[in-house]
């Protein structure tokens, strides 16, 4: 069933609760990427021109239930402030007599910025109580938290038993129209592109896309994995050998079922992932055995841009290298770029894969750029995520 909208409320006058995901990084006092914050700016001034005052309320970092000043949302409050135009005092407190007190005196059009509801061990024990002292703060609530909403907590969850309608707000409704449009009717091809740290991390989704998608490629330390599978040694490369055995398996089942599935044909190798500068590129038999795969080569690259050509649908999450260091970030950098310039509709995910897509300076040019990480993996592999679940139908 399709959930509520924020745009299907009737706003006027109401004291609505704004769940976002304020939990952005922080350079001293100052925010360091306000991406997240510029994404739920349609949905608050959505809120804000309808006549409603809004109550934002977000997570910070982890601090562990209590109140610690190293957490504080008063950045975040001064750089929305700026991107809104408009003031967005912070709060003392998120939940209490005090901030109620804030929260009635508002007028339509105005808004709160509650401080961290992980200074509160409720938030993430997602306790009744604690989410019924949120409640007293509004008429009607707005989730637009999607990359937090994988999680069972009382700002996502136990609060919509005590403030409803419980209505999702415009990112989270473009974020699960997005990658909804994935899972249920994709334009196929459909090929998606897998890389980073863990084959562990990601063995739900590869399993999920071996029932959805065309094309599956395979980059970054997870490939390594794969390659042992085929009976390849990986050097020191980053293997998980526990894993191997369910690799092969992945790969039999995609052949059985007609999947085309690309790993790496050859590597840039360096005796560590802080190396300044790789030794060379090798095919993936010859790995040295003193020395790791830290990037993709150049055939691969070329063949994965040749897998990419016929695509109508791209789905990206995870490097194909470290591409923290820009020694090794070619390959990662050079991908971005043409799944930036395929015609396809190309979604991209997880923080790694954004940044990477940022520093390539292509983001524009895709499709679709989850905010989410951990959301966006669960939602991907068919898991319900509770902070959806929870919102009321349509
Ligand atoms: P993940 O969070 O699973 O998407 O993994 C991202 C991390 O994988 C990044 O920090 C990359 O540096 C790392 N990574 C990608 N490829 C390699 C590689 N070949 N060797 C070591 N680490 C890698």
């Amino acid at each position: 069933m399709p959930k509520l909208s924020v745009e299907q409320l009737d706003l006027q006058g109401k004291r609505v609760f704004l769940r976002a995901d304020l939990n952005v990084p922080l350079a001293g006092r100052g925010v360091a990427d306000d991406t997240r914050l510029r994404a739920v700016l349609p949905t608050l001034q959505h809120c804000l021109k309808a006549g409603a005052s809004v109550i934002l309320a977000s997570h910070l970092g982890r601090p562990k239930g209590k109140p610690d000043p190293q957490h504080s949302l008063a950045p975040v409050a001064n750089r929305l402030e700026e991107l809104l135009g408009q003031p967005v005092p912070l709060a003392p407190d998120c939940v209490g007599e005090a901030v109620e007190n804030l929260a009635r005196a508002l007028k339509p059009g105005e808004c709160l910025l509650l401080e961290n509801l992980r200074f509160h061990p409720g938030e993430e024990a997602n306790d009744p109580a604690f989410a019924e002292a949120l409640a007293r703060l509004a008429d009607c609530y707005v989730n637009d938290a999607f990359a937090a909403s994988h999680r069972a907590h009382a700002s996502l969850v136990a609060l919509t038993q005590y403030l409803k309608p419980a209505a999702a707000g415009l990112l989270m409704r473009r974020e699960l129209e997005a990658l909804g449009q994935i899972l249920d009717h994709p334009d196929r091809p459909l090929v998606a592109i897998l890389g980073g740290a863990k084959v562990s991390d990601k063995l739900g989704l590869i399993h999920r896309f071996l029932g959805k998608v065309d094309c599956l490629l395979i980059g970054g330390a997870m490939a390594f994995t794969f390659l042992k599978a085929l009976g390849h040694d990986p050097g020191r490369s980053l293997v998980e050998p526990e894993l191997v055995d369910q690799a092969r398996q992945v790969l039999a089942q995609a052949r059985a079922r007609g999947i085309q599935v690309g790993l790496p044909v050859d590597t840039v190798v360096a005796s560590g992932p802080e190396s300044a500068e790789a030794v060379r590129t090798v095919n993936v038999r010859q790995i040295p055995p003193g020395l790791m795969g830290v990037d993709i080569g150049q055939v691969t690259l070329a063949r994965f841009k040749e897998a990419l050509r016929p695509a109508r649908t791209v789905i990206w999450n995870g490097p194909m290298g470290v591409f923290e260091n820009p020694a090794f970030a070619t390959g990662t950098i050079e991908l971005a770029r043409a799944v930036a310039g395929s015609s396809a509709f190309t979604v991209v995910g997880g923080g790694d894969t954004v940044a990477a897509v940022h520093q390539a300076g292509v983001a524009e040019k895709l499709g679709y750029l989850s905010t989410a990480g951990g959301a966006f993996l669960e939602f991907l592999e068919g898991r319900e995520l509770p902070g959806v679940d929870a919102l009321s139908e349509a």
